[in-house]
Order: structure tokens, then sequence, then C-alpha cells
């Protein structure tokens, strides 16, 4: 009898240790990995949104996996020129994307992206540049400072790190008339690019709202992005065309363990 529930306790336990890693899943080898990060450091006191946050040390150490196991950091310029057929994409290749710009970017991240050689693509919020998190109620999320442009451009002249853009408010454009998601992709588009003084090749929805409403995904799109990035987990089709839908990418979470990582780059989905 006792026998009879260790073997049932055992299988509960597989099957819990299964469902929340999903090791069993299919071990990929082809498409894009996109990387999705936010903030990396230590949560502020009273952030409700932890998850949203790696550590500094876990930070470096996925970087270097990528290094080991033999991935391919690239720019968006550098896909764009895959796209176009002048530059051959590398057999493992993988975008590192940040959202919002948060100048923890620039304080932590920069510093280890050089020293490992470590290429990434940061989405910014036009008009939180240089200010705060102005979108987050500061009861769930408390204001830190975002990236100055003087940091972007320390950044882009590194040739480490490209920027696209994230809209100018940091609104969910679902909520928006067509006219204001019209201005917010458009207009972040051509004020990033006057910033920086090169296109801004990508965009990503906030909150990945929008991506998949048509009447959304059609105005980033006529916007002239060459990418854009939603939120939905997985490892995205190469080549891919627009029609496809967007850019799928792999939200790297901060109470993901080393394993969880492992199965996001082998299978796009650590769990359920
Ligand atoms: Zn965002």
């Amino acid at each position: 009898m006792s026998a009879l529930l260790l073997a049932a306790a055992a299988g509960a336990t597989f099957i819990g240790v299964s469902a929340r890693w999903n090791w069993w899943r299919r071990i990929r080898h082809d498409g894009l990995r996109t990387l999705m990060y936010h903030k990396i450091g230590t949560p502020p006191r009273g952030s409700r949104l932890k998850n949203l946050w790696v550590c500094t040390r876990e930070f470096r150490w996925q970087m270097e996996y990528l290094l080991r196991y033999g991935y391919t950091p690239l720019l968006f310029s550098e896909l764009r020129d895959v796209q176009a057929g002048r530059r051959r994409l590398p057999e493992k290749p993988v975008l590192v994307t940040f959202d919002d710009g948060y100048a923890n970017n620039y304080e932590a991240v920069f510093p280890i992206l050089k020293e490992l050689g470590v290429k990434a693509n940061i989405f910014l919020v036009y008009e939180c540049m240089e200010r705060h998190n102005e979108w987050h109620d500061p009861a769930t999320e408390p204001w830190m400072r975002m990236l100055t442009w003087a940091q972007v451009l320390d950044m882009q002249n590194s040739g480490w790190v490209e920027f696209g853009s994230h809209t100018m408010k940091h609104r969910n454009l679902t909520a928006l008339s067509q006219q204001e998601v019209r201005w917010e992709v458009s207009e972040s588009k051509k004020r990033i690019e006057e910033k920086l003084g090169r296109p801004a090749i990508a965009f990503a929805y906030p909150y990945g709202a929008g991506a998949y409403a048509s009447a959304v995904r059609a105005a980033a799109r006529e916007a002239g992005y060459a990418f854009d990035f939603g939120i939905r987990q997985g490892i995205s089709p190469w080549p891919w065309t627009a029609e496809a839908g967007p850019l799928k990418r792999m939200f790297i979470r901060g109470d993901d363990n080393r394993f969880d990582f492992h199965l996001q780059m082998t299978r796009g989905k650590s769990r359920f």
C-alpha cells in the first residue's frame, strides 16, 4: 500500500515538474530567437513588477550562455541586411532586446555588452526620454530614470547597441483612435531618427497591445518599420515576412532560473 502511495506521489511530482519545465518540448534548431528584457538590477522597494527585473549576475550569465553555445547576437540593421539579401544569416542568430529604455540599460547592461562583445537593441519611448517611466502607476512600479540622449548616442557610437521605437508615450494602442495610433508609431519613428541620425528599423508594441489588431498593425507597417515585435512567446520563423505576423519574443523573467533560460533557447518556451 505504501509503495503504491509512493509511486502515486512520484507520478504527481513528475507531472508537476514537467508542467513547470517544458523539457519534453521538441528541440528547435530553426528560426530567430529574440530575447525580451526590461530592467536589469535589483527591483526598487515597492516594485510589484519584479519579474520584469533580471539581476545583473544572471543577465551576464545569460549573455555568456549565448556566446558559449555559438549564438550570434545581431543588431536590427544587420537583420535588415539579411532580409534584403545583403548579408548572410549566421548559423544561430539571436536578438537581445530591451523595452522602454531605462537608465539601467546604460549603467548595468552596456558595460557587460562591451566587455563580452554582445550586440543588443533597445526600444525607446520618445516622450519619456531623460524623464521617468510615467506610464506606470507609481503604486505598482516606482518611477525611475530613463536613458538620456547622450547615453543613447554613446551606445550607438560604440557599435554594440541600436535603437527602435516603443511609441511616444507608451499607451495601449488598442485604446486609441486610429489618428492617435498613427501619431504614436510614425511620430516616434521620425523623432528618434532626427535624434540618432539613422533609420529606426524596428518597433515594439507597448504591452504587446495591438500587435494582432489589424488596424494598429497596419499603422505600424505603414510607418515604414522593417520589423515589428509583439510579446507572444516563442521562436519566430525565418525567413520572416510581415504576413507571418509580428516577430515573437522570449520573455526572460526575473524568477527564471538557468534551466528556464536553457529551455527557452532550445525550445522557445520553458513553462506553460
Ligand atoms: Zn514597454
